[in-house]
């Protein structure tokens, strides 16, 4: 289902880069490309075969506007499916946009967000689900996320899906050998395998959907509220996360009196930091301000680091902050080992402790390695099949419960046609999910959200 109107845009990040490329795609891209571009060897882009690039001169019309090398892709081996020319001239803002003018004004329109992979969806380069692995890709802020998303890409959960919906397809197929007969018992083999049938695309639904919880700390990251009473050094600590100087270190107790948020990576996670003014009850008007942030973000956030300084005996406001904190999402940090250490990890019965010089960046790994506990991200493999957007997840959802349903009515003895309609129910939300049959509407809700010239 080739589309007619042939399509361009910047496909390069708007700026100063070594190299901008312009991504022409439709029927008419060599055509169209050629009446812009003239290789140095005199061979017309026409005449040449998928998968080669030559060098040659943009023009707009009789004016040269930049050297560039042509890439020549011929339908159906391309990214989308159709003939492309992607012309990589030099990266200026001013440079590419004027390639791309010459290249409109030679009869390409320009390209919607998303349109180069919409166009790839719809001529079954890739399904929905890889589609948003595209778009997850470019946007992965850590390590273990580019992994999970470019196992999306790659197929990983459409896998899955594809045997849940062949199974479910049996299941269809076996209960439509019995319509002819509803009113006979069943008898007890396809009794049997009914049930191997449901539970396989039950069990299997189920997997998808508890994987969107590490999908989702892949993918958003961890909230992280770093606390303390002033001096203990969290502004430190966090500028030793960051390693970026965001946040003002100070040794005037109370100074650091917003939340400063600030997204880092570490552990292979992205984690999104807090630093507050500290948790101390104070008269200060202006610190108690902070102090209720403080008390806020412990309750909202994934992960807590409490600092203290071990150089010195707990006080009231430490062992006030240690009330505040439970032991499952808090890992107690004692920082400034360089001096004398006056706190033992036993003061801390049952919390996960770690001994740093946030100054020195100490404990560094330490560190890294019980964030990676405490979040679980230690246990995801980011390989694995998992869940990465809020789409997948509805749609998972939604096929699970209908899948439910149908082995509840299946047990509970109702007619084949009832439990039939729950079956199809699935399989048409599953088809939506990976795009086998999915409206436009679906379709462009998927595609809008990516960038112009992907
Ligand atoms: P905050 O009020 O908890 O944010 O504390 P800061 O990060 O502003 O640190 C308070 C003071 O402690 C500053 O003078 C820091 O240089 C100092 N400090 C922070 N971390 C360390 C450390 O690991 N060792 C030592 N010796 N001093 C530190």
């Amino acid at each position: 289902m080739l589309s007619e109107k042939t399509v361009a845009a910047i496909s390069t990040p708007s700026g100063e880069g070594g190299i901008g490329v312009i991504r022409i795609s439709g029927k008419d891209a060599i055509i169209i490309a050629e009446k812009v571009f003239k290789s140095a060897s005199g061979s017309p882009l026409t005449t040449l075969s998928g998968y080669s690039a030559v060098f040659g001169y943009v023009y707009d019309k009789e004016e040269l506007i930049d050297e560039a090398v042509a890439t020549v892709f011929l339908e159906p081996k391309s990214y989308t499916g159709e003939n492309v020319c992607e012309i990589s001239c030099h990266g200026g803002r001013y440079v590419t946009s004027a390639v791309l003018r010459a290249v409109l004004s030679a009869g390409a329109e320009m390209a919607a967000p998303g349109e180069f992979t919409k166009r790839a969806f719809l001529n079954g380069k890739l399904d929905l689900i890889k589609a948003e692995g595209v778009m997850g890709l470019i946007s992965a802020k850590s390590k273990e996320e580019l992994r999970a998303q470019l196992s999306l890409k790659r197929g990983k959960v459409s896998e899955e899906i594809e045997k849940i919906e062949a199974a479910l397809l049996e299941l269809s197929a076996d209960f439509a050998a019995y319509s002819d007969y509803p009113d006979e018992d069943l008898p007890e083999l396809s009794q049997d395998n009914f049930s191997r049938l449901i539970s396989l695309a039950e069990d299997g639904l189920y997997k998808l959907l508890i994987s969107f919880d590490s999908g989702k700390i892949l993918k958003e990251g961890v909230s992280v509220a770093i606390v303390g009473k002033p001096n203990v050094g969290k502004s430190t600590l966090m500028n030793m996360l960051s390693r970026e100087n965001r946040s003002i270190v100070t040794n005037i107790a109370g100074t650091t009196r917003d939340v400063i948020e600030n997204e880092v990576n570490f552990a292979g996670l992205n984690l999104i930091l807090a630093d507050t003014a500290g948790i101390r009850q104070t008269s200060d008007a202006v610190e108690g301000v902070g102090v209720e942030l403080a008390r806020e973000r412990l309750n909202s956030a994934q992960l807590v680091l409490a600092v203290f300084d071990c150089s010195e005996e707990l006080d009231n406001n430490d062992k006030e902050i240690l009330s505040l904190l439970q032991k499952d999402n808090t890992i107690i940090v004692l920082n400034k080992t360089d001096k004398e250490r006056r706190l033992t990890e036993d003061l801390f019965g049952g919390f996960n402790t770690v001994f740093i010089s946030a100054k020195n960046s100490e404990g560094e790994e330490e560190l890294k390695t019980a964030i990676r506990q405490i979040t679980t991200a230690d246990s995801i493999d980011p390989a694995a099949a998992l869940l990465l957007s809020e789409r997948q997840h509805d749609l998972v959802s939604k096929a699970y419960n209908a899948v439910k349903e149908a082995k509840n009515m299946l047990l509970g003895g109702f007619t084949i046609d009832a439990v039939e309609v729950c079956v199809e129910e699935a399989l048409t939300v599953l088809y939506t999910l990976s795009g086998k049959r999915v409206t436009n509407e679906v379709a462009d809700e998927v595609f809008r959200r990516f960038c112009v010239g992907k």
